[in-house]
């Protein structure tokens, strides 16, 4: 039944005829390869635009952590530590480089690192002389992670922190973006984030030296020989020229994508405000948000299978939700890792949603999936 509706979906990407006639032009330069010019000024535009000194465009953010994993020197047993709470590929590089993550629970107000619980785990671990290799805070949903203290505790400790700010491009701690933080940061231009090259990601950083070494890697450790010479094992990780050339249009209309899902967020807000038992997560007190995904809260007592619910009613009307990330400590494929829990993770698991967010949306398709979602809750209040 789709209700004569146009589909409504999640997180769709937003391109228009500007970037078709942008990766034409790319096409007939001819350059059709990963690097060329159009890889050369995307990152010197996105570098810019958050504020660092270096950016190495790769073909995927999870692409982009393995390097900056290997870079902050994790290797075979090393350890990560991490939120549970966030995408696999967050964890699965650690694993590519025979390293371990480690799962920590997440603050309830921003579902970031909960950084009391951080520090206590590394000072434990300082005592027992087992330090990570690496933190590697997550902005999940686009809320920024609280990274002056991040910052304090990992140099603290001498701990490189590696952001995965995939999700984040956009949002804000004070004056800085995300993406700025930390000794390295990552982005991803995947289909459905804030802004897309179909597929690609960032190795974002300060250090030349660190940059210089992802972009050697990335390109198969190419050494500067004629013939192909290699001391060290190499990676096809750069991106296309191409998808570049869609990005660099994306960039340009990244503040008005941000400035939509902004007022997409705020629209839920409102609408759903006085629905009772239901939160939509907000800005977090150190910083904004870029809207990406729109999340919502169901009280457990009142809507005991409320997500479940919700989801349904909305598929029925053809439209897409989706559950909050399956927190990594309860994923099959992890069983058995270390990690530190205070029960928030599983809890925004159980009873929370991610509502429709595309910068594509229009208000009237906001306000039909917040009644649909109204309606489906009014269905189970007791
Ligand atoms: C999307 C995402 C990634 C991976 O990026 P890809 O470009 O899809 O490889 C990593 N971490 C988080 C939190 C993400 O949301």
């Amino acid at each position: 039944m789709t209700e004569g509706h146009e589909r409504i979906h999640l997180s769709i990407a937003n391109v228009a005829e500007e970037e078709a006639q942008s990766m034409l032009r790319a096409l007939s330069s001819g350059w059709v390869a990963p690097l060329g010019p159009e890889v050369d000024a995307f990152e010197v535009e996105v570098s810019s635009f958050v504020g660092r000194a270096h950016a190495v465009a790769l073909s995927s953010g999870t692409a982009a952590l393995q390097l900056a994993y290997k870079y902050a020197g994790v290797g075979f047993g090393g350890e990560l530590v991490m939120p549970t709470l966030t995408f696999g590929a967050t964890a699965f590089p650690a694993v590519y480089l025979g390293a371990k993550p480690v799962f920590l629970d997440v603050d309830p107000d921003s579902w970031t690192l909960d950084l009391n619980l951080l520090a206590g785990w590394l000072r434990e671990r300082a005592r027992a002389k087992r330090l990570p290799a690496a933190i590697v805070p997550v902005d999940l949903f686009g809320v920024p992670c609280q990274y002056n203290e991040l910052v304090e505790l990992a140099s603290h400790y001498g701990v490189p922190l590696i952001a995965d700010a995939a999700e984040a491009l956009g949002a804000h701690v004070g004056n800085r973006r995300a993406g700025a933080f930390g000794d390295a940061a990552v982005l991803s231009f995947n289909g459905n984030k804030i802004m897309t090259t179909s597929g690609g990601g960032m190795y974002l950083t300060d250090s030349r030296e660190a940059a210089d070494k992802v972009r050697f890697w990335a390109t198969q450790s190419r050494e500067p020989f004629a013939w192909y010479e290699h001391a060290e094992i190499g990676y096809n990780f750069r991106m296309s020229n191409l998808l570049a050339a869609l990005g660099r249009v994306q960039l340009q209309k990244l503040p008005s994508f941000v400035e939509r899902r902004r007022q997409i967020r705020d629209l839920y807000k409102r609408t759903l405000g006085s629905v009772p038992g239901v939160t939509v997560l907000g800005d977090p007190a150190w910083g904004t948000s870029n809207g990406w995904l729109t999340t919502v809260l169901m009280d457990h007592e009142r809507y005991p299978d409320g997500p479940d619910t919700v989801r349904e009613a909305l598929l029925r009307a053809n439209i897409e939700s989706r559950p909050i990330w399956k927190p990594l400590h309860a994923q099959p494929v992890f069983r058995g890792a270390e990690s530190a829990l205070t029960g928030v993770a599983n809890r925004v698991f159980r009873d929370g949603l991610c509502l429709p967010s595309g910068s594509g949306l229009s208000d009237e398709q906001i306000h039909r999936v917040a009644a649909i979602l109204t309606q489906s809750l009014a269905g189970i209040r007791p």
